[in-house]
């Protein structure tokens, strides 16, 4: 049986193990905090509770396989789990000197397939556990902290759907907004989605007035059960209808993800019917750059598309009375999309094995 991390528990539950143990239950916030600043135990504890948390708990089940620094400073992290499986994590630097942003993955490969995707193509192999989502956290905040940069939000978006992950996703972000600990609010924390529709009600009944993202992809049902095979079972009219829910109650606007796929779905019409569908809504597009990730289940070979044609789908939501923005492209030279950086090195492995 592996030794406990703390990144499993919550403070309350490290609280009540105290008091079990015959210590004082208010060590546990300082152990906390003290865990989620920089891992360490504070040296002001009774001697006793050291060597028990010393005993009963390890610092973490991860370990880094890979590190990879593109020449914007996006930094992809590849963390080996305790069985051996890997995951990614990417810090990326904000514009602002003194922040950046953390993207975490939920799920260990992807069931869902979508055709452009490297995770989907490895398929699924487990869920991340609340724990091993903290873990990713804590690497891109000393990541962070090198740089001297404060890690000032995370996403839930990097390999996996976080909604088919949801009580895990629920609990890591419920420990990483826990008020005592100070170290995120809901307003810094995004999940994103590929319009899981049980997912997104579930989260409306949290309450938590966390950011949402969907990525939508193409504007019609049809041409996007091409890309992502899960839009046979949730139309996009359930998706934004379930979005709108969303935002009514914690009232903050709805991203927008649309991938922009050279002659699939980048021409001024989609750019129209795109507009159609989220004119009115409390919602901006995100236009996102396509990062190769060689041929799809399809057979299809994706490929971004032409900066010209980019501004021209830009434009034309603008005109439509859209509001959109193109995301800044991250870590292009290292293969920014999710999944590339473990496809890759397990295609080193397999090629040296
Ligand atoms: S894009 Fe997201 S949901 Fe689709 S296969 Fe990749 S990781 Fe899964």
């Amino acid at each position: 049986m592996p030794r406990a991390v703390l990144a499993d528990l919550t403070t309350a539950e490290l609280e009540a193990l105290f008091k079990s143990w015959g210590y004082n239950p208010a060590n546990a916030v300082r152990v906390m905090r003290n865990y989620y600043r920089c891992r360490e135990l504070p040296g002001s504890l009774p001697k006793g509770l050291i060597e028990r948390l010393h005993r009963d708990f390890q610092p973490g089940t991860t370990s880094l396989a890979k590190r990879q620094v593109a020449e914007d400073g996006t930094i992809k992290l590849l963390l080996s789990l305790h069985d051996s499986r890997t995951v990614e994590t990417v810090l990326m630097p904000d514009y602002r000197q003194d922040r950046a942003a953390g993207c975490l993955s939920t799920q260990v490969g992807c069931a869902l397939g979508c055709d452009f995707c490297a995770t989907g193509k490895s398929g699924f192999e487990r869920n991340l556990t609340a724990g091993e989502m903290i873990e990713q956290y804590l690497a891109l905040r000393r990541e962070a902290a090198t740089l001297k940069r404060r890690l000032q939000s995370v996403v839930f978006m990097g390999m996996g759907e976080p909604l088919l992950n949801l009580d895990a996703v629920l609990a890591a972000i419920r420990r990483l907004t826990d008020d005592s600990l100070d170290v995120l609010g809901c307003r810094q924390i995004m999940v994103s989605t590929v319009g899981i529709v049980p997912g997104i009600e579930a989260l409306y009944d949290t309450g938590l007035p966390i950011m949402l993202a969907i990525s939508l992809h193409a504007p019609d049902d049809e041409e996007r059960a091409k890309l992502l095979p899960l839009a046979k079972r949730y139309p996009i009219a359930d998706i934004l209808a379930a979005a709108d829910r969303f935002q009514a109650r914690n009232r903050r606007t709805i991203n927008i993800q649309y991938c922009l796929l050279k002659g699939v779905n980048d021409s001024p019409e989609h750019a129209r019917r795109l507009a159609e569908l989220v004119r009115g809504r409390r919602m901006h597009v995100n236009i996102l750059r396509y990062s190769p990730t060689g041929p799809g289940a399809s057979g299809a070979v994706y490929a971004p598309s032409d900066p010209a044609v980019e501004r021209l789908f830009l434009a034309e939501l603008s005109a439509q009375g859209v509001v959109a923005h193109p995301r800044r492209q991250r870590g292009t030279d290292i293969g920014a999309a999710c999944g590339q950086l473990r496809s890759a090195t397990a295609f080193q492995r397999g090629a040296q094995g």
